[in-house]
């Protein structure tokens, strides 16, 4: 089933869209059933299943954080994170930015944007990330690579669409305003429910869990 789900995916999905496989809660076995179809980059949203997984499964695995990051958890994430996507408040990249220098490793990361969802509390408000983009100078350890959002939890795809063009049009505008933020390039937005959607709003990267590996069970 995994398998035919990838690759249903991944044919719908245009070239130069990223696909991660959002792995949360699902066993080894189902991210090496995924891993020996060629699927490389995986998602995890709770530090202590990252860390073991990461530690455990193929060394090629990219590992995307796509969850709350507490700071006291961040030597469970930032050894081997390829990209922390949920870098939600001004605390946690402080403390992103003086791990990675006492660590000499250099962290890319997406900014989370709130963007109009009731539901997700979490994120910037789109001038809250203009502001932290004014102020990258003063992290020299973290990369930042773009923006990451979630869409309003509802059926109704004008509402979507509509939250998906607000964060591609926040993206633009930052592109536009730090032109010299070298790597600012990546859009993640779209989920098993709405990645169509965000794929026609200028996704760079989907996150996409149950419609490969199916429900989870918590
Ligand atoms: C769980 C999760 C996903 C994947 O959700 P699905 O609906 O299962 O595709 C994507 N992004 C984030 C941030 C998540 O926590």
């Amino acid at each position: 089933m995994i398998a035919f789900n990838l690759e249903r995916i991944n044919k719908e999905l245009p070239s130069g869209v990223k696909l991660v496989a959002v792995s949360k809660f699902h066993p080894f076995e189902a991210i090496l059933e995924a891993y020996n179809e060629g699927q490389r980059a995986f998602g995890e949203n709770r530090p202590q299943e990252f860390a073991a997984k990461a530690v455990q499964l193929p060394q090629d695995i990219e590992w995307h954080f796509i969850g709350h990051l507490q700071t006291n958890k961040l030597k469970l994430v930032l050894p081997y994170a390829y990209l922390v996507e949920s870098i939600d408040t001004l605390h946690l990249l402080e403390a992103v930015n003086n791990w990675g220098e006492k660590n000499g490793k250099v962290i890319s990361v997406l900014l989370e944007v709130h963007i109009g969802a009731e539901e997700t509390k979490q994120g910037f408000t789109p001038s809250e990330v203009k502001a932290v983009l004014q102020m990258t100078g003063e992290f020299p350890y973290v990369r930042f690579r773009g923006l990451m959002g979630m869409a309003s939890h509802t059926d109704d795809e004008d509402a979507v669409a509509a939250d998906f063009a607000g964060i591609k049009s926040l993206f633009d505008e930052c592109r536009g305003l730090f032109p010299t933020l070298d790597g600012f390039d990546q859009l993640s937005i779209g989920m098993s429910d709405d990645w169509p959607i965000a794929v026609r709003h200028g996704s760079t990267e989907v996150r996409i869990g149950t419609a490969i590996f199916g429900n989870r069970e918590y």
